[in-house]
């Protein structure tokens, strides 16, 4: 390698990026990818010409550089796409965000006085100090509305009771939000908070790349490669060499099961926390190993439907709340670009589960998981069996980092130790343990890069409370506008 060259681990939106900034910066890099195409949880499948993502990726952004980003690799490809999203519950389609007059009719009047009723209830006598989701939620919601619209949907993504899940997840992601603010959203549309703030959460418009999200990784891999970045796929990092701080070299396995050794003089990680502690050489302290064996991920598949029908249902996803179907989700990938089918008179639909890697569904065959599939949706009213003409599975582990109790305990060990190393960062999502979108995971790439030619930014700092709490509009954004002409 010649001198002044980075490594980076993962080909994902955030090994991507920081191969992206470094390029702006003038420095070259190698990123090795474990998988067959770049993207990560980003990517885009192809199943004979259908494409379809790992749930569904909307690109959204409160910071400008990260916007620029995209603008910059994909320009005219991304198209501006209107949200249209409901939850079903027990036989009705609640509109998401809530309207008053469907809200009311689904739940009757006497449950939707309940509600109002709770939620004064708990905003005169919250909780205090909630450290839990079930805690935090019943504190902004009510007791009732936590039961109707968050117990059954959260407990099916996470598969552990919502006191069991850390506060830190509810803040992070439904922060700023409460019934007061989802009923005056209800009535102004505004989708903004009291403070003025956008709420997440009620975003009605976003973009999307016309080929779907992996078409912007592709594309930025092509850019980087044309400017001398190269990723080398199949090859997944096992081993990382160190001594007094330094990461030496590092090792990887290509699918021939053949190694490959590569030094460089900066190192970037996009490769889950667990793994990255676990592939140091020699082995950290016991107590640092014992916490990466403690982080926790949950896992994903979507089985997804060709069905022989024009239009099925206008929505881009649907919540299933109905407690009855372990089916989580439902992504209609043509209402998110037309592109995404390969025949304009089919439709695709992706039916989300969320699992661990140990329970008995994610090693049943294809065939299984689709006739689970198709019996959910039937029963949940969408489809009909005999529309189905073609369908796939497809599984991400480690799709979410999980917040358990004592996520945060561990996180910190990791942190501190990995702290002393002079050319090793980790960023991304799995890289921080971080519940992360894109646009915070390429934040850290943006931040990393950087770092290696002498700049001190914390990358632990992206999409925290401290984040968030910055005044403007625009908070972190106006410090990653390039300062610096390097
Ligand atoms: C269901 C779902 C829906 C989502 N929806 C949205 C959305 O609407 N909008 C949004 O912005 N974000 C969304 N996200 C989040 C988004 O997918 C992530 O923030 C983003 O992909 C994280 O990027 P990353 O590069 O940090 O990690 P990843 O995407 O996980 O990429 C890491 C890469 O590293 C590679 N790797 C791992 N280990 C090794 C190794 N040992 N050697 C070499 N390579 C390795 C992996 O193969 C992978 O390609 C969603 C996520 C999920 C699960």
């Amino acid at each position: 390698m010649e001198k002044d060259k980075t490594i980076i681990i993962g080909g994902g939106p955030a090994g991507l990026t920081a191969a992206y900034e470094l390029n702006k910066i003038g420095k070259k890099a190698i990123i090795l990818e474990a998988g067959s195409q770049v993207g990560g949880i980003s990517k885009t499948v192809n199943y004979e010409g259908n494409r379809f993502d790992i749930g569904g990726h909307r690109f959204f952004s409160k910071h400008v550089y990260v916007n620029e980003i995209w603008e910059h690799i994909l320009g005219g490809d991304l198209l501006i796409r209107e949200r249209m999203s409901r939850i079903h519950y027990n036989g009705h389609f609640f509109d998401y965000p809530l309207k008053p007059l469907n809200a009311l009719k689904g739940l009757g009047l006497g449950k939707s006085v309940g509600v109002i009723g709770s939620y004064l209830h708990s905003s005169i006598s919250p909780i205090r100090n909630p450290e839990n989701f079930e805690d935090w939620v019943k504190n902004q919601f009510g007791e009732k509305l936590y039961e109707i619209f968050f117990k059954t949907y959260t407990e099916k993504v996470w598969g552990m009771p919502c006191h069991e899940i850390s506060a830190d997840w509810a803040s992070q992601r439904i922060k700023n939000f409460s019934l007061k603010e989802a009923i005056s959203n209800a009535f102004s549309l505004s989708g903004k908070n009291g403070n003025g703030a956008v709420i997440t959460t009620l975003i009605e418009q976003f973009k999307y790349p016309r080929l779907g999200p992996g078409m912007m990784w592709e594309v930025c891999q092509k850019q980087l490669e044309d400017n001398g970045s190269p990723t080398l796929l199949n090859e997944k990092v096992t081993s990382i060499e160190h001594r007094n701080g330094k990461v030496k070299k590092i090792n990887s396995l290509n699918k021939k099961g053949e190694k490959t050794t590569y030094t460089a003089d900066h190192f970037i990680s996009s490769m889950p926390l667990r793994e990255l502690v676990l592939s140091l050489s020699p082995a950290p302290p016991n107590q640092v190993v014992e916490a990466a064996r403690k982080l926790r991920y949950r896992d994903y598949l979507t089985v997804v439907l060709v069905l022989k029908q024009k239009e099925i249902f206008p929505d881009n996803w649907i919540y299933i709340h109905t407690p009855e179907v372990k089916l989580g989700r439902i992504q209609n990938y043509k209402n998110w670009s037309p592109e995404m089918v390969a025949n304009p008179i089919h439709t695709t639909l992706g039916l989300e589960y969320f699992l661990w890697e140990k329970d008995e569904e994610w090693n049943w065959s294809d065939e299984k998981l689709i006739q689970l599939g198709i019996e959910e949706c039937q029963k949940v009213g969408l489809i009909k069996k005999s529309d189905v003409v073609d369908a796939t599975v497809v599984k991400m582990k480690k799709a979410y980092p999980v917040y358990d109790r004592n996520y945060s305990i561990n996180v910190n060990v990791i942190r501190n130790y990995l702290g002393g190393f002079q050319n090793l960062q980790t960023i991304g999502r799995n890289g921080l343990h971080r519940y992360n979108n894109q646009d915070h995971s390429m934040m850290t790439g943006v931040f990393a890069a950087r770092n290696t030619v002498g700049e001190k930014n914390d990358v632990w700092s992206v999409n925290t409370e401290a984040e968030y709490h910055e005044s403007g509009e625009n908070r972190i954004s106006e410090r990653l506008i390039p300062s610096k002409k390097y």
